[in-house]
Order: C-alpha cells, then sequence, then structure tokens
C-alpha cells in the first residue's frame, strides 16, 4: 500500500503534504471554513463514502487541524472545528482558489471583506481598507450568475452570504 509519509523527503512541504495532501482532506478544510461541523452535513455536502470520511476527520484531528467536541444538540455525536493551525491554512486554501478559477474554471463562489464589502483581490486582500483579513472577516456568497448544482442542506445554506467559521445551519 502506498504510505502517506514522506519519510526521505526533508522539506516542511512534505510534512504539510502528509497533513492535507491526502484526497478530500482539504475540500473537508473548505467546508470547516464555510462553517460545517457536522458528519452528516459534511457528508450531504460532499457526496464522499462515511468509511472515507471517517477517516479523514480522525486524521485532521489526530494532526491538530480539527478539534472535535461532543454536540450539544445530538448525544453521542461530535461537532469539528478547525483549530487555530487548522485555520492558518486559510492563506493556502485561497490560494489554491484562486490558483483553479486562474487556470482551471472560474469559482462559484466570491470572497468580501466583511467591515466594507469589497471584493477581495487575488492575494486575498482588501485594497479598499488596505490589510489582508483573516477568515473571521471575510464573507463567502455564491458568484452572480452561477447555476446552482448542488440542492443539499449545507449548499442552500450557503445560498445567502455568510461569514466563514461561523456555523452553518441546516
Ligand atoms: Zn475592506
Amino acid at each position: 500500500m502506498l504510505g502517506k509519509d514522506y519519510e526521505r523527503q526533508d522539506c516542511s512541504l512534505a510534512r504539510a503534504l502528509e497533513a492535507i495532501g491526502e484526497r478530500w482532506t482539504l475540500l473537508i478544510v473548505r467546508d470547516a471554513f464555510y462553517g460545517v461541523r457536522r458528519f452528516t452535513d459534511f457528508q450531504a455536502h460532499l457526496d464522499i463514502p462515511k468509511a472515507v470520511l471517517s477517516d479523514r476527520l480522525r486524521g485532521l484531528v489526530e494532526d491538530g487541524i480539527l478539534k472535535r467536541r461532543p454536540d450539544p444538540k445530538h448525544a453521542g455525536r461530535h461537532i469539528y472545528e478547525l483549530t487555530a493551525a487548522g485555520r492558518d491554512l486559510w492563506p493556502v486554501l485561497y490560494a489554491l482558489l484562486v490558483w483553479g478559477g486562474r487556470h482551471r474554471n472560474q469559482n462559484s463562489r466570491d470572497f468580501k471583506h466583511a467591515d466594507c464589502g469589497t471584493l477581495l483581490d487575488e492575494n486575498g486582500r482588501c485594497t479598499k481598507c488596505d490589510l489582508t483579513p483573516g477568515p473571521e472577516d471575510i464573507v463567502s456568497e455564491p458568484r452572480r450568475g452561477r447555476r446552482k448544482i448542488r440542492d443539499d442542506p449545507v449548499a442552500i445554506a450557503l445560498r445567502t452570504p455568510h461569514r466563514l467559521l461561523e456555523p452553518v445551519e441546516t
């Protein structure tokens, strides 16, 4: 079996990829930034097999990117939230979104500075305020004119402007 470690690569990129380089992992992290916190919501939004989702969530918790705590609303279930190290992945995620938009196809969502409503530039900066807001100060909304191709509860909740890291209500 192909392992997920790059033992003989003495580079911090290899260490980062050991944590986030597996298939689905970054999409789970993206959804966590969108405020998805429950297993059933990740599953509904990602169409990911349950076993794979369980494995990836466990790995992200072990690697200190997500933290898990009991769900106050559902006994026996859990809530997953980004740790400080997980939140540090925002610039990486945003850079990949921009790259995908430039070289693959246009992203379906816009990202704006919450304080002033200005669209962030390709470096994630608000040029009006001359700063780079953290994810907690960014509002994401569907790009106008984009066809809605998903109708799961998370996708529906995200059709209205949504501040990153604020829990989605499904
Ligand atoms: Zn601004």
